[in-house]
């Protein structure tokens, strides 16, 4: 099939042409005409398959040929990053029509985003709870919408947006085309489809492995040495352009400490960094400034980075959908990659069920030359130690809650302070010392 016979709107064909489109992928070959009749989609369909165009092709031939300053399709996304790709592909979809959109996500600022809506776009994609934000507050024009997207729909509520959505469509005009796209479908999402979708067109693309040809390779290492594993890697295989996985924010920040120790350009992108400092990270590795983008599992889904020739499960995700998304992430639009996953012995299970899920075995691989040590020999794994800030301590946080600002004698009750712990270091040594002392008496 072509992208003629599908009868797009010709600036639509142009902009292909100009992305290098040549046949429509199965998502969009099979979405597109339902959705350009105006038909509600329930596509089951993971990143990396060609999806946001199976949804932005129909939505702007729609909304064609002239803009109006109302807004007529929403897309939500889960997170902020998807959202900044979503909305970039549509605007390079759009580039030689009028239509224009804007992208509306938490951490940006609030003023500047209400501005923008007020002016008024065709199209908006946004992160639900930013969007309900707005939404609350009175200035956004909805009645005119026509189309809403829910993006990768079992991520939406796996992080807890369903009272977000269910807020943002209760504001959305009933008579609408609704689709709907997700990896997977959980039955409380099929309550959704349900709830919002109209004798919706089912679309499955049916696949639960990563999208397109990836190698994907298991090496067991003891937890204490997987960087050592790691950094061997890097070096025999010449790894650059790598997207790496860790389990926790400061997992990922302590690896990025020992990437650079080996002279590697890293950057990171997880919850904590702020939205520049994230953007930042991912156009230093979308433009090749950078040898390694250490992420959580924030990037795992969604993000579109071109020719990620290597993901590195530094840590194995616990779900194994989280496994499939990872490695999703490389071998897109039929490039190969390889997906390598350093697996501790307390990891094993989690492979297994990654194994289950996408019906396949991952064999196993080890490193020639390599002196392997054994979980025994390296003792027990490295516990990650809380360096909470003081505001996070919570017998200090606790006491805070629970202590008016005044004493019982109505003076101001001096601040809480976290000990020093040399302080609290010496008052130990001074009562064992009284105690010991008290002792030959006691006798
Ligand atoms: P998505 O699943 O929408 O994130 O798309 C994954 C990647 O496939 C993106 O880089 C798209 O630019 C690319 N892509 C989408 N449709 C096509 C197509 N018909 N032919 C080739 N590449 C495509």
């Amino acid at each position: 099939m072509t992208f003629d016979a599908l009868l797009l709107h010709p600036s639509l064909l142009a902009a292909i042409a100009d992305l290098g489109f040549e046949h429509p992928t199965p998502v969009q070959a099979q979405a597109i005409p339902p959705a350009l009749e105006g038909r509600d989609v329930l596509g089951k369909a993971q990143t990396g398959t060609g999806k946001t165009a199976a949804f932005a092709l129909p939505i702007l031939h729609r909304l064609l040929p002239a803009s109006t300053p109302r807004l007529r399709a929403l897309v939500i996304t889960p997170t902020r990053e998807l959202a900044q790709q979503v909305h970039d592909h549509i605007a390079a979809l759009a580039r030689h029509t009028p239509l224009h959109g804007h992208c509306v996500v938490g951490g940006d600022d609030m003023r500047q985003q209400e501005d923008r809506i007020r002016r008024g776009c065709d199209w908006l994609v946004a992160t639900p709870g930013r969007f309900a934000d707005h939404l609350r507050r009175d200035y956004v024009d909805v009645g005119a919408l026509e189309v809403l997207v829910l993006d990768e729909g079992d991520r939406l509520l796996e992080l807890g947006f369903l009272p977000d959505i269910q807020e943002i469509t209760s504001y959305l005009p009933p008579r609408r085309q609704t689709m709907l796209f997700s990896a997977t479908l959980p039955a409380e999402m099929q309550g959704l489809a349900r709830q919002l979708l109209d004798s919706p067109v089912r679309i499955d693309i049916g696949t639960t492995a990563p999208p397109s040809p990836v190698s994907e390779e298991v090496w067991p290492v003891a937890a204490r040495q997987k960087f050592e594993l790691l950094a061997e890697l890097i070096r025999r295989r010449g790894i650059r352009g790598a997207l790496v996985f860790c389990r926790t924010k400061k997992r990922a920040d302590a690896l990025v400490g020992k990437l650079a120790a080996l002279g590697h350009k890293v950057e990171v992108l997880h919850s904590d960094r702020s939205m520049p400092e994230r953007r930042k990270a991912l156009a230093a590795f979308r433009s090749g400034k950078c040898d390694f983008l250490v992420a959580t599992d924030l990037a795992a889904r969604g993000l579109d980075i071109d020719e990620v020739g290597w993901v590195v499960n530094y840590d194995v995700p616990s779900a194994p959908e989280d496994y499939v998304h990872r490695a999703g992430r490389t071998g897109r639009a039929g490039r190969t990659g390889t997906a390598i996953s350093l697996m501790a012995p307390n990891e094993e299970i989690l492979i297994a069920k990654a194994e289950r899920l996408t019906h396949q075995r991952l064999a196993s691989s080890k490193l020639e030359d390599f002196v392997y040590i054994t979980e025994r020999q390296s003792g027990p794994a490295p516990r990650e130690h809380s360096h909470k800030p003081a505001a996070f301590n919570t017998r200090a946080a606790s006491r805070e809650k629970k202590e008016s600002p005044f004493t019982r004698t109505g003076k101001a009750r001096p601040a809480y302070e976290v000990p020093d712990p040399e302080k609290e270091r010496q008052k130990t040594k001074r009562r064992r010392s009284r105690i010991k002392k008290r002792l030959p008496h006691e006798k």
